[in-house]
């Protein structure tokens, strides 16, 4: 595999956001059928990332990941045909192998495929016993890494708005709790900001609706292209977007958000080189005053309103402590 494959690779798979994404019944109930099929006592959905090898879904398997040259799955993925390992001990592609050293017996994994054709990792079987993996077996397993990926898609579907990109709301919100989780047990900050475009009505109203669509798009662009690490963003509504920002407190999120403001009033559609495109946003930060997910987003639309009524492309932060004394910059 060259690197531009590999780099293609890598970002087919992590445009599926499955790696860390909560466990999904549907998965794990492929990889018991797919268990109980060959008589295994192991049997996984795995994701191979740049170095590592994660766990989408497993069966009587305790690690959730592993480095990626100590996995079979990584030669699963080299081809598209399904990996056959009978023996691992007799069999030259294994037999020196980290995980024929581990004790793995019978090993058989069925490349799993996205619809542009990179292969992101492997339904895999194994045993430290011998298996038997008749021909037959691994057809319906050829069949249940069909639906494995089925699955992954629809599910990335259901969490995705279909205009932007960004996450839809539904997704968002499973974000959101999950972050807020974290947040409660590690006590690890977490910002969240509202963001509501200015006048987009009249953007509408003047320049038409597809216009309006490219703007909704471009703003998305601008956000995700800042790349943060663990940053989300979600189109909670029309055009009105939330940006979760774990890791960082309320004056690190202000900042960041700041940059990004100006990022947004800076954007040109080359159809429409005289449209200017601004945004509010709100901010609040999880901590003693915002217990719980609905009065983190309560705190945050309270800045989205100050910043809306004050004069609009403007941040509002909601302070952590006592409400009422708001930072502000425009
Ligand atoms: P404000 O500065 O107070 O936020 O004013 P506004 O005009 O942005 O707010 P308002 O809520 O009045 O208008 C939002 C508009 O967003 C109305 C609606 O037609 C438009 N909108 C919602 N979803 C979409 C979409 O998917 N595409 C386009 N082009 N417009 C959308
Ligand atoms: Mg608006
Ligand atoms: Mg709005």
């Amino acid at each position: 595999m060259n690197d531009q494959h590999e780099q293609e690779r890598l970002s087919a798979l992590h445009a599926l956001d499955i790696i860390g994404a909560p466990r999904e019944p549907a998965l794990d109930r492929i990889v018991r059928l797919v268990r109980m099929e060959f008589g295994a006592r192991h049997a996984g959905i795995t994701m191979v990332d740049r170095k590592t090898v994660v766990f989408a879904a497993r069966d009587n398997i305790s690690n959730k990941s592993m480095p990626r040259g100590d996995s079979f799955c990584n030669i699963a993925i080299q081809n598209d045909e399904p990996l056959v390992l009978h023996d691992t001990l007799l069999d030259s592609r294994s037999m020196s192998h980290p995980q024929t050293m581990a004790g793995i017996r019978s090993y058989a994994a069925i490349p799993l495929r996205t619809r542009d054709g990179y292969n992101v990792g492997a339904l895999c079987v194994y045993d430290t016993e011998l298996l038997a993996l008749s021909q037959s077996k691994i057809r319906n397993m050829k069949q249940l890494a069909l639906l494995v990926m089925d699955c992954i898609e629809l599910r990335r579907l259901a969490i995705q708005d279909h205009l932007t990109g960004a996450m839809n709301r539904r997704g968002f919100m499973t974000e959101l709790d999950r972050e807020m989780y974290y947040h409660d047990r590690r006590n690890a900050p977490l910002s969240l900001a509202l963001m509501d475009l200015d006048h987009f009505k009249q953007i509408n109203d003047r320049y038409g609706h597809l216009v309006g669509d490219q703007v909704l798009k471009s703003v998305v662009e601008v956000v995700d292209g800042k790349n943060e690490d663990s940053q989300i963003i979600g189109r909670l509504g029309g055009e009105e977007f939330g940006i979760l920002m774990p890791g960082q407190d309320g004056a690190a999120a202000f900042q960041r958000i700041e940059r990004l403001r100006g990022m947004i009033e800076s954007i040109r559609l080359p159809a429409v080189p005289d449209l200017r495109i601004t945004a509010s946003f709100g901010i609040a930060e999880a901590g003693s005053h915002a217990k719980g997910t609905s009065s983190l987003i309560a705190n945050a639309d309270t800045g989205l309103y100050r910043a809306k009524s004050e004069r609009r492309n403007m941040t509002v932060l909601v302070p952590r402590l006592q409400e009422g004394d708001f930072s502000r910059a425009h």
